[in-house]
């Protein structure tokens, strides 16, 4: 853990040149970066979890000053994803999110409360919601988003197109269990510094789930109706 001071005088060490430090706490603005090339001056505003990174993050972080490239924004990023939950959230943003979970054919808080006492011992503290109409839903297979795990919001939004007739429970729980599972299961980081939610822990959890082969075989035959 480091000061301000401290924080400005390693950065100002790595960089050699001026560097004007700000520290806040806004979650819009964690790391920005004005940079003047002519004088090397720079004006630096860091959201306070970089008080406490790591000698690895604040090279980084300097390489990304001399040289803003997006390769070297990759161990910032881990970084401020690490932190994530230290980030308060603005107002705004902490607002209540508005939660619909009765839809025409399915109630996803019911189908949740079953999944939960099923999967997770009735443990699992996450909410659930219908997405807005057409927001998530991609044109080719590949693309079609069912359903997401906001891991800010704790929330697990359902494309809406699923509230349809031909949708089988089952898949709807597939669907459920398998956004529930992400917030048991934590991503990894690649060597490349990608963030992997579909690991190989993840995808052998998955199999727990006792329809799981009659939802992928149902989605293969029936992808397109929906
Ligand atoms: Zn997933």
């Amino acid at each position: 853990m480091c000061g301000q001071l401290d924080l400005e005088r390693k950065i100002r060490l790595y960089y050699g040149g001026n560097i004007t430090l700000r520290i806040n706490n806004n979650s819009t603005n964690i790391f920005s970066l004005e940079k003047t090339y002519s004088t090397r001056e720079v004006k630096l505003s860091l959201h306070r979890i970089f008080l406490k990174a790591p000698m690895p993050v604040i090279k980084s972080l300097v390489r990304f000053i001399k040289n803003p490239i997006e390769k070297h924004k990759k161990d910032i990023r881990i970084f401020i994803y690490e932190h994530s939950d230290e980030i308060e959230l603005e107002p705004r943003a902490s607002r209540p999110i508005p939660v619909v979970t009765k839809g025409k054919y399915f109630n996803l808080s019911t189908i949740m409360d079953r999944i939960n006492k099923e999967y997770f011992r009735n443990q699992l503290r996450v909410m659930v919601s219908w997405g807005k109409a057409g927001t998530v839903m991609g044109k080719a297979r590949s693309n079609i988003q069912f359903a997401n795990f906001d891991a800010n919001k704790n929330l697990i939004r359902v494309n809406p197109a699923l509230d349809k007739q031909v949708v089988p429970e089952y898949f709807m729980e597939y669907i459920i269990f398998h956004e529930m599972l992400h917030k048991v299961v934590p991503p990894t980081i690649s060597p490349a510094g990608r963030l992997c939610f579909h690991t190989k822990a993840f995808r052998q959890r998955e199999r727990e789930f006792k329809d799981f082969k009659k939802a992928v075989c149902w989605l293969r035959e029936n992808w397109h109706r929906l």
